[in-house]
């Protein structure tokens, strides 16, 4: 038995988050400040099971500060966040139990240096999973086939790409059985060629029915693959929809932001 669910310790016991009928992740009019600077300005947005919702817009609108909400990076100030109903903005969630569940990925991949690229994915898995060596390895064959990158297991970071390096850590966060992938700009970092690679395994995840939430300034990979956009401005969900918002934005921010980049 390998995953005992997202336990609360309040009000009783764990709960078989595979049997949640509801959202994965729900936000709920959540606020979020750092100092005087309010980020969050009543942030509410649903992800269904087996969804992909890209958030897009300008830079310093709230994007990332959302995501690390939902993985308790940060702690919110007001509202609700429930991942499989469970509330995680809770101060009693165990947190070792929502990273297992919630897997998210950044702009830098922040991979061991010293250590093989299955040495890095069988890190986690041995020591936060537990699992016997077998198994963890039979684990670590499986998330690098799923990012491609199976031949590489021996190989050591800096022998890879950038957009190995990324793959495989979208592979180490997979390796944890994630009830939803969060990921954050992953290819901002790469040139052209090396974004394709990284989006085409996104995509593979997404058609493989993963729930995920991605923050990308790719507009044609969101508008394709995602289910629903849902576009940020000044720490506001400002407007959502499926991929043909981007043809035909219903606020001046969005087309502004559509027709000026970033
Ligand atoms: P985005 O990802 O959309 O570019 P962020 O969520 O990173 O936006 O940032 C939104 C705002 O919050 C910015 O003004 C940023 O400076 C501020 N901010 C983000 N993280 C912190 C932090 N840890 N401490 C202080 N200010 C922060
Ligand atoms: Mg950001």
């Amino acid at each position: 038995k390998l995953h005992s669910g997202l336990v609360a310790t309040e009000g009783g016991g764990s709960i078989n988050t595979a049997a949640h009928p509801g959202p994965i992740v729900k936000l709920d009019q959540v606020y979020k400040s750092f100092g005087a600077n309010q980020v969050l300005k009543g942030v509410s947005f649903e992800v269904a099971k087996g969804e992909m919702i890209a958030i897009i817009g300008a830079s310093g609108s709230g994007k990332s500060t959302a995501l690390r909400c939902i993985d308790r990076l940060e702690v919110i100030d007001q509202g609700s966040i429930e991942v499989c109903g469970i509330r995680v903005d809770s101060p009693t969630v165990d947190l070792k139990q929502l990273r297992l569940e919630v897997g998210i990925v950044f702009q830098s991949y922040n991979l061991f240096p010293h250590l093989t690229v299955e040495e890095n994915i069988l890190l986690a898995l041995r020591h936060v999973k537990k699992l016997p060596r077998a198994e963890a390895h039979q684990v670590a064959l499986r998330v690098l086939e799923q990012v491609g990158l199976q031949e590489k297991a021996a190989a050591y970071p800096e022998q890879l790409s950038g957009g190995q390096q990324q793959r495989v850590a979208i592979a180490r966060s997979l390796a944890m059985s994630p009830k939803v992938m969060l990921f954050d700009e992953v290819t901002s970092a790469l040139d052209p060629q090396l974004t394709g690679e990284v989006l085409r395994v996104m995509e593979d995840l997404a058609a493989g029915g993963m729930t995920m939430l991605l923050v990308t300034h790719e507009m044609a990979f969101a508008k394709r693959v995602a289910d629903r956009i849902i576009y940020m401005h000044q720490g506001k969900v400002w407007e959502v929809g499926a991929g043909e918002m981007l043809d035909a934005p219903k606020t001046p921010e969005l087309k502004a932001f559509l027709d000026n980049g970033l």
